[in-house]
């Protein structure tokens, strides 16, 4: 779950970290109500896109309603903070690196809203419980930064990490880390990413809960409420029935580099990928009505499980509810899986329900979608 500014504010707030003085807007600003007006929402680079403003005292009024304009929302809550005075912006940021299997500190000396054009990023693995953990992110922030400024950096940054953790976090990104005159670093901006596999041990703040049910699409927000992952994939040409989430990136992939992207993607955040099955498969036979829907693919992998269990509750699904289009599965068996029921007997009990296509291999199933699609 992405947490809005304002939100991730108050995580960094509650752990330490300094961050500018502020509140949520509601309503409309007050006459004497001045500084930074911030659009408080789950995509990034506002300012560039004119939702981060100044206001003078007497103009937070005209700002305030320029900005909802804009965002096409009148009652959108706004940040209002204090504008600082930023001798230098930093990005700071820690992310999971999920290879290495490590956290990853990133830092580039000159951040703010250009930092994708910015030179000489920093980087480096921590382990924030590692006796030189200190030492390493100094070591690495000293190729930027003069000692004094990097050791701060690198205390801040050992404080993220360990923030990170705490709070389940994939990603906490500052973008810009104020410098003040007097020497503070101050959080202008703050990007906390959570882990949903956290959900049930970290309450999901309000502001950030609300704007990300309000950004689903109706049948996202029918798969939530039927305990799966459904994201809609404009534009997509084929409907793809998949359960754990690194099987169904592994798929999307594959029809993407077919030539025929996946128009919705699934993740059973439950377990158990019988439970959500014709719920699944209704919602992907609303997906291929679309007229830019070519086929349906199901695609799943059974180590234990025995392979009849899986084929005869699909096949009782699609004798319910018949394909309105090709439908092709591919079910990758282990040998326990597949004892006493051997995949041809599969193919032909599911031909018999309408399926076009029954495959074990990815590589051959996405072909065979490929060729179903250009017709
Ligand atoms: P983003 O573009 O969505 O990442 O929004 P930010 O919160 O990073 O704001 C964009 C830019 O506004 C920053 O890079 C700063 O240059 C500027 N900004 C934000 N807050 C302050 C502040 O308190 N003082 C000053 N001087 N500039 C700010
Ligand atoms: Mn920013």
């Amino acid at each position: 779950m992405r947490l809005t500014e304002h939100d991730g504010k108050g995580v960094l707030q509650r752990h330490g970290v300094a961050i500018p003085r502020g509140r949520l807007l509601r309503g409309a600003p007050g006459p004497g109500d001045a500084g930074v007006l911030k659009a408080q929402i789950l995509e990034g680079g506002r300012g560039l896109r004119g939702l981060v403003r100044r206001s003078n005292p007497g103009e937070a009024p005209e700002v305030a309603a320029a900005i909802r304009a804009a965002l096409g929302d009148a009652a959108a809550p706004l940040l209002l903070e204090e504008a600082l005075p930023l001798t230098r912006e930093i990005y700071l940021a820690l992310r999971i690196d999920g290879t290495a299997q490590c956290i990853e500190m990133l830092c580039a000396p000159a951040g703010g809203v250009a930092v994708e054009h910015a030179s000489g990023l920093l980087r480096c693995g921590i382990e924030p419980e590692a006796p030189g953990a200190l030492e390493t992110l100094f070591a690495t922030l000293r190729a930027g930064f003069a000692p004094e400024l990097a050791a701060r950096l690198a205390r801040l940054a050992l404080r993220l990490a360990r923030i990170l953790q705490a709070e389940d976090l994939e990603l906490l990104e500052v973008n810009p880390l104020g410098l003040l005159p007097d020497g503070r670093l101050v959080a202008c901006d703050a990007k906390l990413v959570r882990d949903d596999a956290a959900g049930f041990r970290q309450a999901a703040p309000d502001l950030s809960a609300a704007l990300e049910e309000a950004a689903l699409t109706p049948l996202e927000r029918r798969a939530r409420a039927q305990g799966f992952q459904l994201v809609d994939l404009p534009g997509g040409t084929v409907a793809m029935i998949t359960a754990g989430a690194g099987l169904g990136m592994l798929m999307l992939d594959l029809l993407a580099d077919a030539g025929c992207p996946a128009a919705c993607f699934m993740d059973n955040a439950n377990g158990g990928p019988a439970e959500t099955m014709p719920e699944r498969l209704a919602l992907a036979f609303e997906i291929a009505a679309r007229p830019e829907v070519k086929a349906v693919m199901f695609f799943t992998t059974l180590a234990s499980r025995g392979l009849r269990g899986r084929v005869e509750a699909l096949a009782a699904a699609l004798r319910a509810t018949p394909p309105t289009k090709p439908f092709l599965a591919g079910i990758a068996a282990g040998h326990v899986a597949l004892r006493g029921y051997p995949l041809d007997q599969a193919r032909a009990d599911l031909a018999a329900v309408g399926v076009t296509a029954l495959h074990d291999n990815p590589q051959d199933l996405v072909r065979a979608v490929a060729a179903a699609v250009r017709g």
